[in-house]
């Protein structure tokens, strides 16, 4: 028989390495942008047309290069930064792989000039599908011009893929904000389209931070300095009030290299501890200054992603350099670095004797019959009962928060029988009344309890409540994150997420829980994704409850949200059927009362 196996063409082999280190237009951007910082230019220019779907063109004012290098710098594994394995070990470049231009001369059409400060004469490249199609000297500045057009001409699986020029856009942006930020020293210019001309002149890191996100942020951040023997940390963190409800401003360089690393997040966002608002992310800028020796970046195609020799090290000293930051600045209260504070309990269940879970199943009980149903509230009634069984009266609580159960019960019937009006405070608080007392719960926590309990139950009984969409989603994701949604993949759909892999780190979302507001789906399967990558931990030992807590937490009713008179009716009622209304999964309290004689204690004088 024949032989069958030949080795791939170069322009076969290129195309194939393409498809790892340029996904779309900003990866070109990116390693591009890290080729003329490697070359020490102090100044770099980068245009944009159509998203970078037409053309990327970057000059920069760096070494340049000579005829012959100019032509090797497109062959595959062609690189000056590293000659033998030991360099890998000691690498400050942003590039080192000899990968990018041979991989992104394979599918566009890609002109260079380039010339050398101490030559008289440049180079003119021309290159196109990995064939030079023609070689010449020129007339240029010293440094060097790229443009790259017409990406992925050849690949049309690849161009059909990207996306609308406005997301492939926004790559482009947050790819040049981080290069930008990590280098304030250099000076960029951006033209975006011909719409958008951003200029970021040379600076430290506080001007090049409010140059790229505006003057309110000089206002808003907070210096981190700390060396040690292990690492050099530097940079910012955004004060704890301006903590944003979207993952906005988190940014970790590790030798000036722009990487993700949700462990170091976990670490940031712990030293923040309860300064943070409510399902709010810490905003920070922070450079580790490492030894090469110490991590390997050599994991991930785009190098994006960073092995630490000793993470566990890294992490106490990234929370306590932070923790010590917001402490100077007065932010926080206390400084502790030993404590550990994620088995914490809040103060009112500490005095609580744990008790046994039980599983009070309602066979009657339908989440979704309308809520004037008389039977239901009976149900309500009853299961309110049960619930303080186990739960006696803390001593010394100042506000009450827990009731006898003879209390609670009547707490209940009277605001049956009168069904007093309900009123919303600060887009955030129910109040209510009833003969004796005042009730204030808090609307979010407490849909978050009902959606919980929903959620459990579900799962539980293995009913499967899912609302078909009317036009299925496309979700895209990260290789990493994919996997994740592969593991969560049987939990999902049983929770009524009709999700289904598509191949190629893409997924079709068909259906939703009934509960999940339409618009929302994506995010709210990010956020469990989220939730899962900061908790592995816990995601692991308690999985389905952990699904429920982020589900929950992710459809909640959120703060400032108007509620109608009904709305709140409602939530009232559906709370009071839980089995447990007094906490949310997380054990925060949802809600508070106060007597008419305590009231009356208040107006005594
Ligand atoms: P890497 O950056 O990993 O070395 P690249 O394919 O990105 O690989 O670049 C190959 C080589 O081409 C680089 O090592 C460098 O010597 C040279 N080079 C690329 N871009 C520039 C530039 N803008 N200025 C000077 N030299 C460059
Ligand atoms: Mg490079």
């Amino acid at each position: 028989m024949s032989d069958i196996i030949q080795l791939l063409p170069d322009s076969v082999a290129n195309q194939i390495a393409a498809g790892e280190v340029i996904q779309r237009p900003a990866s070109a951007v990116k390693e591009i942008l890290e080729n003329a910082i490697d070359a020490g230019a102090s100044k770099i220019y980068l245009g944009i047309k159509d998203s970078g779907k037409s053309l990327i063109k970057i000059i920069d004012n760096g070494s340049g290069m000579s005829g012959t290098d100019a032509r090797m710098a497109f062959e595959r594994h062609a690189t000056s930064k590293i000659k033998n394995a030991d360099d890998l070990f000691s690498i400050r470049t942003m590039g080192f792989r000899g990968e990018a231009l041979a991989s992104i001369a394979a599918i566009a059409q890609v002109e260079l000039k380039t010339k050398k400060h101490d030559e008289e004469t440049g180079t003119s490249l021309e290159i196109e599908g990995s064939v030079v199609t023609s070689q010449e000297i020129c007339q240029c500045p010293a440094g060097t011009s790229i443009s790259i057009k017409n990406l992925f001409y050849n690949v049309p699986a690849r161009r059909n893929f990207l996306k609308s020029n406005s997301v492939e856009a926004r790559h482009i942006i947050d790819e040049f904000d981080r290069v930008a930020l990590a280098h304030p020293q250099i000076e960029f210019i951006l033209d975006l389209n011909n719409a958008e001309h951003i200029q970021l002149p040379q600076g430290n890191l506080r001007q090049r931070i409010i140059a790229v996100f505006g003057n309110p942020y000089n206002e808003k951040l907070v210096p981190v300095e700390e060396n040690t023997s292990l690492v050099n940390i530097s940079g910012f963190v955004l004060k704890p009030e301006f903590a944003r409800k979207t993952r906005g401003e988190q940014f970790f360089f590790v030798n000036k290299r722009f990487i993700k690393d949700p462990y170091l997040n976990h670490a940031v966002t712990g030293a923040f501890d309860e300064l943070l608002p409510r399902d709010s992310y810490a905003g920070y800028f922070l450079f580790l200054d490492i030894d090469p020796k110490l991590i390997d970046i050599n994991i991930h195609p785009t190098k994006t992603e960073v092995k630490f020799e000793d993470e566990k090290s890294l992490y106490a000293i990234m929370r306590a350099s932070v923790k010590r930051a917001l402490g100077q600045y007065n932010i926080a209260p206390i400084l502790d670095f030993e404590r550990e504070k994620t088995f914490d309990l809040p103060y009112a269940k500490m005095k609580e004797v744990p008790v046994a879970p039980t599983v009070q199943v309602n066979h009657h009980f339908n989440p979704f019959s309308e809520r004037q149903n008389t039977e239901k509230k009976m149900t309500g009634a009853a299961s309110w009962q049960k619930l303080y069984e186990n739960l006696e009266k803390p001593v010394d609580q100042p506000s009450r928060v827990l009731f006898q159960q003879s209390e609670t019960q009547e707490i209940f019937e009277n605001v049956e029988r009168e069904s007093h009006a309900c009123f919303q405070l600060q887009g955030k608080y129910i109040v209510t009344q009833n003969k004796n007392e005042l009730i204030i719960i808090d609307q979010q926590r407490s849909h978050e309890r009902i959606l919980f309990e929903k959620f459990e139950k579900q799962l539980r009984e293995k009913k499967n409540f899912s609302q078909q969409l009317l036009f299925p989603l496309t979700l895209s994701y990260t290789a990493t994150d994919a996997i994740v949604i592969n593991d969560l993949m049987p939990l999902l759909n049983e929770c009524g997420f009709d999700v289904e892999d598509f191949g190629g780190n893409s997924f079709v979302l068909r259906g939703i829980p009934p509960e999940v507001e339409s618009g929302s789906e994506k995010k709210i399967i990010d956020a469990i994704l989220e939730e899962y990558k900061m908790n592995q931990q816990a995601f692991r030992l308690q999985f389905r409850e952990s699904v429920c807590k982020a589900l929950s937490k992710a459809a909640a009713i959120k703060y400032g949200r108007i509620l109608s008179e009904e709305e709140m009716q409602h939530l009232f009622d559906e709370l009071f059927v839980c089995e447990q209304p007094n906490y949310t999964a997380d054990g925060k309290i949802i809600f508070t009362l106060m007597s008419t004689d305590e009231m009356s204690d208040r107006f005594k004088k």
